[in-house]
């Protein structure tokens, strides 16, 4: 772990550290190991498979898992009864078990009420769902509102169902209990917030949304190693929908007050380029740090305007918070033919995309962290550079001129109306340059920091 310095300005070189010591490959790996562990678990907007989710998350993060009972109202909804599944399958006429739950968690439509019976292919057919386009993959289903009961498989298996009399067992339970999320706060020297969110609620599906969990366990770990952090960082750990708007019930003025940036994390893990979707506000913080670090970056990208639909950037995002929550994703949800099936499996994906996508997260932590308005203390024309050494004082000298461009600008522009993140955008430059110009403008006593010059 790294011993810092709590001291302005000091935090910068703090992260970059944290970058040196990056090791990509291994991260990578690491993020992949941890998703091919949570794989097998049959998750759900509730149950034992969330809770035993968050208890292997804390074997890396101290987060905190939380319960909220059953019949709990939260805004316009209420916290639906835990849903529990220890079998099921439906068994042929000769005792052989032809769809079963022990295979793949995807073959149970989840939150299927609990059913015995026997039943002849017709009325069996009414509760299978099959992908016909996709023969091989089994779909993933749901049916959290209404109460049913269903089998997923792939066609092929389907179309080999002949009419005979089934067994079928859904051995599950749908009772009070409560719905469980976990929640993980490291506080910085601000109680302003930046809020990661990310949902916990699919089963044995890998992209969506495993990629989110083990990007945002990650990004926390780093987190909580940098002392002389500014934000406090809020990590939650929610199933879909139903556990963000039980948090901002729960935290309704908390979130108004405190929340000044956010990001959902989603689908992070396919080969895809990264794609940010802006936040409901359009042009908040949060989104033109995106856009900037994106077009800075090596990455493809895509930048999507805000939707109501999506993830859980839908309730933050929803008018009566319009908080600054955007989202990071790779592929779109829905957009391409591995979603919510088989095919969203270990290898759908890769390790270099997880480490990508942590990498985007931490350079977000720095500049958010970074971001504030200096001012010149020399404006009445250039200070003398050369004489203060500063000519090719930072950068190599391949990359001088670019490091005196950025200078040039940063003491330009430092008139108090203009943050960095401004800066870097007007002068076309990546933030972690101009960022460094600053850095050493400050320290030979050529900019001071204007009072009250972070945005929190
Ligand atoms: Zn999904």
């Amino acid at each position: 772990m790294l011993t810092l310095q709590v001291e302005s300005g000091i935090f910068l070189r703090d992260i970059r550290e944290l970058f040196a010591e990056f090791d990509p490959e291994e991260l990578g790996e690491q993020m992949h190991a941890f998703i091919r562990e949570l794989y097998p678990i049959c998750r759900s907007i509730t149950g034992e498979g969330v809770r035993e989710t968050l208890r292997r998350m804390q074997q890396l993060v101290p987060l905190e898992i939380r319960e909220v009972p059953s019949g709990t109202p939260v805004f316009d909804w209420v916290v639906p009864n835990e849903w529990n599944i220890r079998d099921a399958y439906v068994k042929s006429g000769t005792g052989k078990r032809i769809i079963d739950f022990q295979k793949s968690n995807l073959h149970v439509v989840s939150y299927s009420v609990p059913f015995r019976g026997k039943l002849r292919l017709s009325e069996l057919m009414q509760h299978l769902h099959s992908l016909p386009d996709r023969p091989d993959w089994i779909p993933y289903r749901t049916s959290y509102y209404k109460e049913s009961w269903g089998f997923c498989l792939a066609h092929r298996e389907l179309l080999q169902l002949v009419d005979e009399e089934y067994e079928v067992c859904i051995d599950s339970t749908l009772q009070p209990g409560s719905l469980t999320y976990g929640e993980y706060v490291i506080p910085g020297s601000s109680e302003v917030e930046v809020l990661i969110s990310t949902h916990i609620c699919h089963p044995s599906l890998c992209n969506d949304n495993l990629s989110g969990i083990v990007v945002a366990m990650q990004w926390a770990n780093h987190l909580r190693q940098l002392a002389n952090r500014r934000y406090t960082y809020r990590f939650l750990f929610v199933p879909g929908t139903i556990g963000a708007i039980t948090w901002l019930a729960h935290n309704e003025s908390h979130a108004m007050q405190r929340i000044r940036h956010g990001l959902v994390l989603s689908g992070v893990g396919d080969a895809r380029g990264l794609s940010y979707k802006k936040s409901r506000r359009g042009t908040a913080e949060i989104d033109r740090i995106l856009v900037h670090l994106l077009r800075h970056s090596e990455e493809d990208h895509a930048i999507l305007d805000f939707s109501p639909y999506g993830y859980d950037e839908r309730q933050y995002c929803s008018p009566g918070f319009n908080l600054a929550v955007g989202r990071l994703s790779r592929s779109i949800h829905g957009t391409f033919p591995q979603y919510h099936t088989s095919a969203d499996n270990l290898d759908f994906v890769e390790p270099r995309a997880l480490e990508r996508a942590l990498r985007i997260c931490l350079m977000v932590t720095r500049t958010v962290e970074s971001n504030r308005t200096m001012i010149n203390t020399n404006p009445r024309c250039e200070p003398q550079l050369g004489r203060r050494g500063l000519y090719r004082a930072i950068g190599g000298q391949a990359d001088s001129g670019a490091a005196e461009m950025a200078m040039l600008w940063v003491l330009n522009l430092s008139d108090g109306a203009n943050s960095l993140l401004d800066i870097a955008e007007r002068a076309n430059m990546p933030f972690a340059a101009v960022e460094k110009a600053a850095h050493v403008l400050e320290q030979h006593g050529l900019l001071v920091e204007k009072a009250d010059g972070y945005s929190t």
